[in-house]
């Protein structure tokens, strides 16, 4: 039975990651800058990417959202709420999205009329990391408020990201969290190759840093 079940997780990534090099290839073709968001529920995705869209519009940059969750468009809404384009993408039961949904919100889009295009994924920093969405940066977003423990019990996802934000850096003393241990775990994890950033979309601290780094 276990052999049966890891065939079967086998195909269905092989199958995603098959989906998800068309949807790369389809968003390279249109010439639209694709990034996605992973990171827990109340991490603070939706903020940053409203915040990070404000920027890119200020830039003359055409963006759309895809608010991913399991049910209801509240994302979606707040989204709406600050000038920000998004289409919807429930996955009903799933706790992550895959390159199959992301497809289908792309397919809902007129794709000549973006330059970039945030994802923001489902709550959640273990599955997500098993599935390629197809975009050019996988970003995962973790908060002060989550304890300073974050990187050492969720080392895959920050394995598979190509950038790593800490939110919420404005109230690090209150929750009594010390970012340098976040900072250093990360560190140590990736080798000293990749940096984790810092920023509070509250005082929009640190967001220039995450432009640069993001090529905006
Ligand atoms: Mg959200
Ligand atoms: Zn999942």
């Amino acid at each position: 039975m276990h052999i049966v079940q890891v065939g079967m997780e086998y195909d269905v990534l092989k199958e995603n990651n098959k989906i998800a090099n068309s949807n790369y290839r389809l968003l390279k073709e249109k010439g639209i800058k694709t990034i996605e968001f992973m990171g827990s529920i109340g991490a603070g995705k939706t903020a940053l990417i409203i915040k990070l869209a404000e920027r890119m519009r200020e830039k003359g940059l055409r963006v759309c959202a895809i608010a991913g969750d399991v049910t209801g468009d509240d994302d979606q809404r707040r989204m709406k709420e600050s000038g920000l384009e998004s289409v919807n993408c429930n996955t009903g039961h799933e706790c992550h999205l895959d390159a199959n949904l992301v497809r289908k919100s792309l397919d809902k889009m007129d794709l000549d009329r973006y330059d970039v295009i945030l994802i923001e994924n489902v709550g959640n920093l273990v599955c997500p990391a098993d599935f390629p969405l197809g975009a050019d940066y996988r970003v995962v977003v973790i908060s002060t408020t989550e304890g300073d423990d974050m990187v050492r019990k969720h080392h895959d996802i920050f394995l598979h990201s190509d950038v790593a934000i800490l939110n919420k850096m404005d109230i690090a003393d209150a929750v009594g969290v010390d970012p340098a241990v976040i900072f250093d775990d990360y560190k140590k994890l990736t080798g000293g190759l990749k940096a984790m950033y810092g920023c509070s979309t509250r005082t929009e601290g640190g967001m220039d840093e995450i432009m640069s780094v993001l090529g905006l």
